[in-house]
């Protein structure tokens, strides 16, 4: 699997994941403002008919393009799903530290929709099948379970690692630097 391309914005907020080929364009286009990370990706293309010559692109693993994209994701909340809500949480249920993989795994609503809950990542936690049904549509203090982690909203540095599991040294430490210092995003 060829790894994604962390890009960036112009001021260094990492705005999202792309495609090889798409940093390719920046490249050509001379729109890479720079760069960082010391392992570059070669990326060959066609042969040159009269040299012989296979041309190639060198790609550095984080790219900052010129532009605002930056403006565009900075303080927004990211979208709420279960892949990078399982994510989130270790693939572990809250409620009895179980880890399992993602089809054995659902979306616990800690206050229940029923009782005025809402569906954000504040209100949502990583829960087994057995401990969701046994919590049903009761409040936290009606039962005897408890919750192990308060559920957080990752902002976009940490969807970002969220989103990606084939993420480089540079690119991870890049990301990192602009998660929460109170928070060690799981990564698994
Ligand atoms: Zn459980």
């Amino acid at each position: 699997m060829t790894p994604l391309i962390l890009q960036l914005s112009q001021g260094g907020q990492a705005v999202s994941w792309i495609h090889w080929r798409d940093a390719v364009l920046y490249y050509a286009k001379d729109q890479v403002a720079w760069t960082l990370g010391d392992q570059t990706l070669r990326f060959y293309g066609g042969v040159n008919r009269v040299s012989n010559a296979r041309s190639y692109m060198d790609i550095h693993p984080i790219i900052a393009v010129q532009g605002d994209q930056g403006r565009s994701v900075f303080g927004t909340v990211p979208t709420l799903n279960n892949r990078e809500l399982f994510q989130r949480d270790g693939h572990t249920c809250m409620y009895c530290l179980t880890s399992l993989g993602d089809r054995h795994l659902t979306r616990d609503h800690v206050v229940p929709i029923s009782r005025g809950g809402r569906n954000i990542w504040t209100n949502v936690v990583t829960a087994c099948r057995a401990c969701n049904q046994r919590k049903a549509d009761q409040l936290l203090s009606e039962t005897n379970m408890r919750l192990h982690a308060v559920p957080y909203t990752p902002n976009h540095a940490e969807w970002l690692i969220l989103r990606n599991r084939h993420i480089s040294a540079d690119q991870m430490a890049f990301l990192k630097a602009q998660c929460p210092k109170y928070r060690d995003v799981q990564v698994s």
